[in-house]
């Protein structure tokens, strides 16, 4: 799988994407993860990537140009399966966008910033948007990365036991159940006897019960779909 991200700012997203589960997979090989400075697609000597919003008003516009080209020189270079704009009026990111997304071959990110990029590329090149939530980020910078983790953690082999990414919140439409480790008794503070217990199948059980209680108490809507 390979993840290209456009960005006015890498040095942003470098250090997220360069520890734990996602620099993993990349040292194994089951990701490329490449970041393309948009600075690198000017031809002005200041390396301009924005410029004044037509009709005024306050912020600046990603523009058109650089952008173009970004995208262009890319697609030349190999066909992509999603070519995403992050962006807080977007489909709000999901765990099952991740999964789908983890499926994927070759995936291409523009991160906004500014005022966001020229609508006229969200029109022409864009295939999907993705918001991270209901909040204004300063740039698409760390929701670029933020996607990029959601999606490289589900790579079979990214994590060493597969049935962790599994168990995780919302696969199922569950939320995890607690976890607890050493030492057993704490301050007072007990771990559940069964976790102790050794019988797995009973603490299978038990896990089932408390992720479908978390989710009942915690999230309901959840249950609904
Ligand atoms: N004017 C825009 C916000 C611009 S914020 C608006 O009101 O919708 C600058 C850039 O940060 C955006 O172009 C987008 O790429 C990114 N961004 C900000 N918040 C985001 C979010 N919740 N999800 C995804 N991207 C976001």
């Amino acid at each position: 799988m390979r993840i290209d991200i456009i960005t006015v700012l890498p040095e942003l997203i470098e250090s997220p994407l360069n520890h734990s589960i996602v620099k993993r997979a990349r040292d194994k090989g089951l990701v490329e993860i490449n970041l393309i400075n948009l600075r690198d697609f000017t031809n002005d000597r200041y390396k301009t990537v924005d410029d004044y919003a037509f009709g005024g008003g306050a912020g600046m516009v990603m523009m058109i140009e650089p952008v173009f080209k970004a995208i262009e020189k890319l697609k030349n270079e190999r066909n992509y399966d999603e070519i995403i704009y992050t962006s807080p009026d977007g489909e709000k990111l999901t765990q099952k966008i991740a999964n789908q997304l983890s499926l994927k071959k070759n995936i291409l990110i523009l991160a906004g910033h500014y005022k966001g990029v020229d609508q006229r590329i969200r029109d022409h090149l864009i295939t999907r948007e993705i918001s991270i939530g209901d909040y204004v980020l300063s740039g698409g910078e760390l929701p670029a990365a933020i996607i990029t983790d959601a999606i490289v953690r589900l790579i079979p082999g990214a994590i060493s036991d597969e049935q962790s990414a599994l168990s995780d919140s919302f696969q199922d439409d569950l939320l995890a159940p607690p976890v607890y480790t050493r030492p057993s008794e704490f301050n007072g503070w007990k771990v559940p006897d069964i976790l102790l217990s050794g019988n797995t199948r009973e603490i299978e059980n038990w896990r089932h019960e408390q992720s479908l209680e978390r989710t009942r108490l915690l999230r309901p809507d959840l249950l609904e779909d």
